[in-house]
């Protein structure tokens, strides 16, 4: 088989790059080593964070600003629901960076949004328990996506732009012919001009040179039931993160009207694969319930839902994005606990650089050669 472009994984990243090159009219064809839309991605669990207005500092919102511009795009062209625009919530003690780096993102971006003091938040927010000095920056540009619907949306969109899809051809090897890059799965070859790997935590089997400063991270998603789950939809009850008393935890609104995700940061240790995921053990889930329960005592104080997953993490989280062109590969992955909301303008930016065209979203700190090693 003979294509332009391969993209090597049809998760988060690479479903979109597909898009974005579908759309560009490359002859493409998307490799997948599951079926499209399965349970084992890093994207898996329901719903995902999107926020404008970031702490993480101001280099990443005019990313995020053409991200949403993608998903209201990826969202017309399916005509499937992707994202609830139900706003963000940072909750923090008044004083601390992360809340004062959000404010600032927002000013300087002229991003729609409140600051909230404690009162406020009583009187609009009485789901979370807030002290007198806790604040909050409303985020209007902000909301939860959903995962799986929109891998499944990305790709359906870019094979209705002529795209192929190879599902369930997990891809164990590239060769070079006659000046080509072949990709070789156990079934089929694919040759093309370049390609583009996606593979996520998976990445360190295909390239484990990668394997000194790249590593994969487990992060847990635990699920409550509300007593009063009518407080708890997206009308009622934006997406949130809050950083309080050494804790930090973040959730979105019900999607199924029974539960609400409430979840928190990597506890365990990085692991050599994502097949070895650590299982919870008891004292894992008291720990995270007495969190839960602690700030928003509305819900049952035990997990009614918890799955464990996994992500390639990158030395300061910056992801690894980046066309050697020499071989013409182009690795884009390494999203460190945070790309999804970013996976549409991952896929755009990638499909500029097999395409040679500028994108002034990329940063030179993406480069292979800015990881230190
Ligand atoms: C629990 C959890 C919560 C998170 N919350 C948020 C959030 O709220 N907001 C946010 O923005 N981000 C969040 N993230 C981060 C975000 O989900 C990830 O950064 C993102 O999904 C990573 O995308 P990826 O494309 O690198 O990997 P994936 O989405 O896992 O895609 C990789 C794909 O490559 C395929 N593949 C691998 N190897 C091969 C091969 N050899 N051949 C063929 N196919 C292959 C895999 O099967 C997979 O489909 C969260 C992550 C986790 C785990």
């Amino acid at each position: 088989m003979d294509a332009d472009v391969v993209v090597i994984g049809l998760g988060s990243a690479g479903s979109m790059a597909l898009w974005q090159l579908a759309k560009r009219g490359l002859d493409v064809v998307g490799v997948e080593q599951f079926g499209i839309g399965h349970a084992r991605g890093s994207y898996a669990g329901d719903s995902r964070l999107f926020r404008s207005a970031v702490h993480e500092g101001p280099r990443y919102v005019p990313r995020l600003r053409r991200a949403r511009e993608l998903w209201l795009e990826l969202e017309r062209d399916s005509g499937r629901h992707l994202y609830d625009e139900c706003g963000a919530l940072q909750i923090g003690t008044a004083g601390t960076g992360g809340i004062a780096k959000s404010v600032a993102s927002a000013q300087q971006f002229d991003l729609p949004h409140e600051v909230l003091d404690a009162w406020d938040l009583r009187a609009r927010y009485p789901q979370h328990r807030v002290d007198d000095d806790t604040v909050a920056v409303l985020d209007h540009h902000a909301g939860s996506l959903y995962p799986e619907a929109s891998v499944l949306a990305a790709v359906a969109a870019a094979e209705a732009r002529g795209a192929r899809v190879l599902t369930n051809a997990e891809v164990i090897d590239f060769d070079e012919r006659g000046g080509r890059l072949e990709i070789v799965t156990p079934e089929v070859r694919v040759s093309c001009e370049k390609v583009v790997v996606a593979t996520g935590s998976w990445t360190l089997r295909l390239r484990p040179d990668l394997k000194g400063f790249l590593q994969i991270l487990p992060l847990s998603l635990t699920w409550f039931m509300p007593r009063h789950p009518e407080l708890f939809t997206a009308d009622r009850f934006p997406v949130f993160i809050r950083d309080e008393d050494g804790v930090h935890l973040y959730g979105t609104p019900s999607h199924d009207s029974y539960s609400v995700k409430v979840a928190t940061e990597p506890l365990w240790p990085a692991i050599g694969s994502p097949d070895d995921v650590p299982a919870f053990s008891r004292a894992d889930l008291r720990r995270i319930t007495a969190w839960a329960a602690e700030f928003i005592p509305d819900l049952n104080p035990e997990p009614v839902r918890y799955s464990m997953h996994h992500d390639l993490f990158a030395p300061g989280d910056l992801p690894l994005v980046d066309l050697d062109e020499d071989t013409g590969m182009l690795l884009l992955t390494a999203f460190s606990g945070r790309g999804f909301k970013f996976a549409p303008v991952f896929g755009e930016i990638a499909a500029d650089l097999i395409t040679g065209v500028r994108n002034e979203l990329w940063d030179s700190g993406f480069a292979l050669s800015s990881h230190p090693r």
